[in-house]
């Protein structure tokens, strides 16, 4: 899944659950959650590749896709410091997920990225057309916006 929509389902999460705890464990969680049905991604190739100084494409999208997610919650939320840590945790798997791929002799990072990326592949042969792996992203932020508003 993109980062906007995992960022926007951590902040909504942050908005409803009443327990700060449980609200960032949950958001924590949530992105494994969103991470199983099949999806259309941008592709960050040049990143996995460690092709570094190709990859400054790859890292720019990365970029937009987190500022869209802040530039959201920034108008749409009550702009708490949870709603923010709630969304940071939300996409923080994927964060390790490149920790990994800088340093890979880290065996809790390898262990995560294992995890992440079984959980990523049990939905990878499921073919889906382009436009409802988007859809279905679409419809997170929605719904995402529409709980933290
Ligand atoms: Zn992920």
């Amino acid at each position: 899944m993109l980062l906007t929509p995992h960022i926007l389902a951590g902040a909504a999460i942050a908005t409803k659950v009443h327990n700060p705890v449980f609200a960032l464990i949950l958001a924590f969680l949530s992105h494994y959650f969103l991470d199983l049905p099949p999806q259309t991604e941008y592709s960050v190739e040049n990143i996995k590749e460690k092709r570094w100084r190709k990859s400054v494409l790859d890292f720019s999208k990365v970029f937009m896709d987190i500022s869209l997610g802040v530039l959201l919650i920034f108008s749409f939320s009550e702009n708490t410091f949870l709603i923010y840590t709630a969304a940071f945790l939300a996409i923080l798997p994927d964060g390790l997920t490149l920790l990994t791929i800088i340093f890979h002799k880290n065996k809790v990072l390898k262990m995560h990225w294992r995890f992440h990326r079984k959980l990523n592949a049990l939905s990878e042969n499921k073919k889906i057309s382009p436009f409802w792996g988007i859809f279905s992203q679409i419809m997170v932020i929605v719904a995402a916006i529409y709980f933290l508003i």
